[in-house]
């Protein structure tokens, strides 16, 4: 009997949030673990999806095998051990279902099929309802016999699986001794003057605002790129890649917008917001180069599937890392006695935040439709205090993501 297979997926990347455990394998929570099948019973296949939690993120991939069909999903690694495949909920589902360790650093899971079917969406998101650890779940649907995607073999396969030094986890460039190094990215420009207030334009503030932060960040010891240094127009996903090719470290990216008066005033930061409308993110994952998105970790070959996941992942570990820096910035701005907007940090699905592997944070420096916030975007010594407490912002955070990366690498 010849196996045939698929590989669909390699996901390399462990993201950040869990790494502090990695001493130790992960875990299935059977509790909150099923398998569901899609749409009433009508005697043929059904769409169906496995949810896993799991006590910590780890690497896996997902394949189909034929003869029978089944499902093949080999994680790095899960301790199967005294957790029994067939008390998982919605067992009865499928004809077999079976785990265990596959070999030294490889478990797998095998699930038989009704039939032979396509996967639709992997995904690696942390555990439900801030629980510890990660939720893998798998939709697959059936397809065709035709349809069945059988490639290479399964020992083929498993000889494929990337060599633990192959693989760069995307924060592989953080904390390397060079100095800190931060892309800023003054709002707007060119045809694109942002708000407008009489003869204000948001474009060339923000433009001027750069230059003097870039000033006191580099005193400060930081490097700087830049995504624009003129009143030009750089689209938003060229800003991050701008960014990506300077290797930054960090994204800072200056507005000051405009709402009808009365209803916003003060300094706020956002961080991007996951829950958000995501079509961003797949436009970006189909457009743009593969190894441009994901720094160090190598995509060809792979499918826009693959880079999505690979993206989710990746994110898992930048949010966090984005939303610690606007905590730091906004402690540094209250110690300066700045005033700040009533909920100084948001979120928001403003694409030029969406970048996977750099922590990133657009700072609404304030309404230039508010006179206060007008005021102070005029007054030299309110930009130097801004800029400043910026700058302190971004070396106390530099301290705390390089202990965590520390911690993590115990
Ligand atoms: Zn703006």
């Amino acid at each position: 009997m010849r196996w045939l297979c698929a590989l669909l997926l390699v996901l390399l990347a462990v993201p950040a949030w869990a790494q502090a455990e990695r001493s130790a394998l992960a875990r299935v929570d059977l509790v909150n673990s099923s398998l569901v099948a899609e749409g009433r019973d009508r005697g043929r296949p059904r769409p169906l999806e496995l949810e896993l939690t799991i006590s910590q993120p780890v690497p896996y991939r997902v394949y189909f095998l034929d003869g029978p069909p089944r499902l093949v999903v080999d994680f790095r690694e899960i301790d199967f051990a005294g957790t029994d495949a067939n008390a998982l909920r919605g067992r009865e589902l499928v004809p077999a279902l079976r785990w265990g360790r596959f070999r030294p650093g490889w478990s797998r899971m095998v699930m038989e099929l009704p039939g032979p079917y396509a996967l639709r969406t992997a995904v690696q998101a942390p555990a439900r309802g801030g629980a510890a650890g990660a939720l893998v779940r798998l939709d697959i649907e059936p397809v065709e016999a035709e349809d069945f995607v059988t490639r290479g073999n399964a020992l083929s396969a498993l000889w494929d699986l990337p060599k633990p030094s192959a693989i760069a986890p995307p924060e592989a460039h953080r904390h390397t001794g060079r100095p800190l190094r931060i892309a800023i990215d003054p709002g707007h420009g060119g045809h694109d003057p942002g708000a407008q207030v009489g003869a204000i334009y948001e474009a060339a503030v923000m433009l001027g605002f750069a230059r003097e932060l870039t000033e006191t960040l580099t005193r400060a010891g930081f490097e700087v790129v830049p995504t624009r240094t003129d009143d030009s127009f750089v689209p938003l996903e060229q800003r991050m890649t701008i960014a990506r090719a300077g290797r930054a470290d960090l994204f800072i990216s200056l507005h000051a917008d405009a709402l009808p008066v009365g209803q916003a005033a003060g300094l706020s930061l956002y961080t991007w917001n996951q829950d958000a409308d995501d079509r961003a993110s797949r436009e970006l994952a189909i457009r743009h180069d593969r190894d441009d998105l994901l720094s160090g970790v190598d995509l060809q070959g792979a499918d826009d599937q693959v880079a999505n996941v690979l993206m989710d992942l990746a994110r898992m570990d930048t949010q966090p890392r984005s939303e610690a820096f606007a905590k730091f910035v906004v402690s540094e701005l209250n110690k300066a006695g700045l005033a700040m907007h009533s909920r100084p940090i948001r979120g928001a699905a403003f694409s030029v935040l969406k970048s996977p592997d750099i922590p990133s944070v657009l700072v609404e420096l304030g309404f230039l439709t508010d006179p206060g916030d007008r005021a102070n975007l005029f007054d030299p010594a309110w930009r130097a205090q801004t800029a400043q407490a910026i700058a302190r912002g971004i070396g106390a955070w530099a301290q705390d993501d390089a202990i965590r990366a520390g911690l993590s690498r115990r």
